[in-house]
């Protein structure tokens, strides 16, 4: 059956149904009118018929009427003259004529039409009770056709709302309607087409086209699902897996080598989660390793017992990468480091588990080994701190809100301070003074130390200008960062300050770390050549700190070692530093340079240092860092006699 074929039968039903009722109703008046009509047409043409007519004797003429003539009659004398009625009665076909009589004469007749009333074969009552009935039954039949249409029509909306990306409910049964039926195909077909294309396409997404590891969608699509039956009792671990030293080896081996290690790797990691699972391992069962976006990995474990199973197992793994790959004929060492988030502890959908594991790994890459972390809630505020420091920090740069401060340096030989250290100081709109500790290395790393450290070199070459105006002959040692030293126009930015400033290059010391200095020798020496020419002088800070050797020392441009406050402050405690601090002044004695013992404390300590040959001091024993005009005062101080004999006598 067709919907568009049952709505007229209804139609048709309901229509039939109400046309009974309406005829039953129709005729019904019409024949009670009739009658009512006729009875009354009786008396007025009896009485017409002449009054003294004794109408007893006739009373079967009333009958006559009553029963035949319900229309129309006429009365006509004995001769068949028209007296009364209706005269047209008497020109019709089908009439009945009636005697009238009089004391047994006939005194004329009574014409009549006989109208008979419309009698139905079946009653009126069954007529109207069958029209009732047809329309009972064509609004019931309606409204089981409707349920009925309804049911499918909700039986294929409800499958269409079913349809998920992963699961296709069962196609409702086979609907007895012709368009729902075809409807039925039609959707069936169309999920059909569209599952098809998606799981092809989910084979894309879902597979890593160059490790043939899950993806990072199928990865995140297991944890959503695994992660919501996580508890404490029965944890899941998720694991960021990060490859150290992948970058520097495709830099070396090109890009098709590079993807051909990183396939090799992938294979190594998942061959040794595969040995931990068939050894029984927990953290190694039902496991997913995954090719995350970039060249990291993601390796998620549904069960874990506890933390120790996790520390086992990334410890096979990185074991497993311990020996080297042979690319191409090329030997490629790589490690690996993992940060490793448990579920629901530190989180409990993928994304906040992914962020808290690549938090814990971000703390491992800081300290510059491969190793593991678990990612611990401290970590995260202090990502979030470090967020916010770093929007402050930009702010900051704009609004130049660093200073520098100027510790002097005291010549052992004179007692007088013959230079400074610029040290940089964050000084907030607040009031607050900030230390390098707590901003440098955060502005090294996101590359805002160029600005800064300009800022501070500006400073430094103006405050020492002020110095030399004021008749002082006082150096100014600017540290510089690894980040700012490599950087192209770092020459020119010293050469720039020196002559914004006024500032003779002799006066400028340039300080750079020893571990900086010995990763790239050459690089130091270029960069120096020209700033060295022109009489700016280069220190080599926290000396002693990084794995210079001698031969690395005679060849870079230094004309100051600095040794490191960790050998001075420790000289009365550790049996070593004395013996260490001595080498260095040798060392330096050697190769003619100047020496400047760095974070003196004590009187002792300075007197060690000065017996030793050590040729400046610098430290809290005779002053911090202080702001510029008040090194001027300390200068004259000093100058007048007042502070070197404080100092004198203090050591
Ligand atoms: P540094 O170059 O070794 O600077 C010496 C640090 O030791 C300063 O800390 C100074 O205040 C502190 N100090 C000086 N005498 C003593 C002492 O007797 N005892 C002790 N315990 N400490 C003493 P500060 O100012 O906090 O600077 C820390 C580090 O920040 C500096 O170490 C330097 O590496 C870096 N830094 C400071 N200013 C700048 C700058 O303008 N640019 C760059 N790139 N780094 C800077
Ligand atoms: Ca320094
Ligand atoms: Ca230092």
């Amino acid at each position: 059956i067709s919907i568009a074929k049952a709505l007229p039968t209804i139609a048709a039903g309901l229509a039939a149904g109400s046309v009974f009722i309406l005829t039953t109703l129709y005729i019904s008046f019409n024949y009670f009118g009739a009658r009512t009509a006729s009875a009354e047409r009786a008396q007025t043409i009896t009485a017409a018929i002449a009054p003294d007519t004794a109408w007893h004797e006739n009373a079967r003429l009333d009958h006559y009427l009553r029963t035949d003539a319900r229309g129309i009659a006429a009365v006509t004398d004995e001769d068949g003259n028209f007296i009364a009625g209706n005269k047209d009665v008497m020109s019709r076909s089908n009439t009945r004529t009636y005697p009238i009589e009089w004391h047994g004469d006939v005194v004329g007749t009574l014409v009549t039409q006989p109208q008979v009333p419309f009698k139905p074969a079946v009653p009126l009552w069954l007529f109207a009770m069958i029209g009732l009935a047809v329309n009972l039954a064509a609004i019931s039949v309606s409204r089981i056709y409707s349920e009925r249409i309804s049911k499918h029509i909700n039986a294929l909306v409800g499958y269409a709302d079913k349809i998920k990306v992963n699961s296709e409910p069962p196609m409702p049964g086979l609907v007895e309607f012709a368009e729902l039926s075809r409807l039925r195909v039609a959707i069936g077909r169309a999920v059909q087409r569209s599952t098809r294309e998606t799981i092809r396409l989910r084979k894309i997404a879902y597979r890593d086209g160059l490790t043939g590891l899950p993806s990072q969608a199928r990865l995140l699509e297991v944890m959503d699902r695994v992660l919501q039956s996580s508890t404490y009792e029965s944890p899941a671990a998720f694991i960021y897996l990060d490859i150290e030293g992948y970058r520097r080896a495709c830099e070396m081996l090109g890009g098709i080598n590079g993807q051909q290690l990183l396939k090799k790797i992938a294979s190594r990691l998942s061959d040794q989660i595969d040995v931990l699972h068939r050894r029984g391992s927990v953290a190694g069962t039902r496991h997913m390793l995954a090719s995350l976006q970039g060249e990291g990995f993601g390796l998620f474990l549904p069960h874990i017992t506890d933390r120790q199973d996790v520390s086992m197992l990334v410890r096979s793994l990185s074991q497993s990468l311990a020996r080297p790959f042979d690319v191409e004929g090329r030997i490629i060492s790589v490690n690996v480091s993992g940060g490793i988030a448990l579920a629901p502890e530190d989180g409990d959908v993928p994304d906040e588990l992914i962020r808290h594991a690549d938090i814990a790994l971000h703390q491992i890459r800081k300290t510059g080994k491969p190793g593991f972390q678990f990612f611990t809630p401290r970590l995260d505020r202090q990502i979030q701190g470090r967020f916010r420091l770093e929007s402050e920090l930009m702010a900051a740069v704009d609004n130049e809100e660093f200073v520098a401060v100027y510790q002097p340096k005291i010549d052992f030989r004179s007692g007088r301070i013959v230079g400074a250290e610029a040290l940089a100081r964050w000084k907030r709109p607040s009031g607050k003074i900030i230390s390098p500790g707590a901003f440098i290395p955060l502005a090294e790393e996101i590359g805002l130390i160029e600005d800064i450290g300009r800022q501070i070199l500006n400073a430094a070459c103006k405050s020492a200008v002020s110095w030399m105006r004021a008749g002082y002959d006082t150096s100014v040692a600017v540290n510089v960062s690894p980040r700012q030293f490599k950087q192209d126009n770092f020459t020119d930015s010293v050469i720039d300050a020196l002559k914004t400033a006024g500032l003779p290059p002799k006066r400028l010391e340039l300080e750079i770390t020893e571990s900086m200095a010995v990763s790239n020798p050459g690089q130091v020496t270029e960069i120096m050549r020209p700033l060295r020419a022109m009489g700016v002088r280069l220190a080599i800070d926290d000396f002693g700190t990084g794995h210079s050797n001698l031969s690395m020392l005679t060849q870079l441009p230094f004309d100051v070692f600095k040794i490191d406050r960790q050998f001075v402050s420790t000289l009365q405690s550790d049996r070593q530093a004395p013996a260490i601090v001595e080498m260095i002044l040798a060392m330096a004695e050697t190769l003619e340079l100047e020496t400047v013992a760095e974070g003196v404390e004590t009187p002792l300590q300075a007197d060690f240092l000065r017996r030793r040959g050590c040729t400046l001091a610098q430290g809290f024993h005779y002053s911090p860092g202080v702001a510029q005009a008040e090194f001027l005062s300390m200068l004259r101080k000093w100058d007048s006699g007042f502070g070197q004999s404080e100092a004198r006598a203090a050591s």
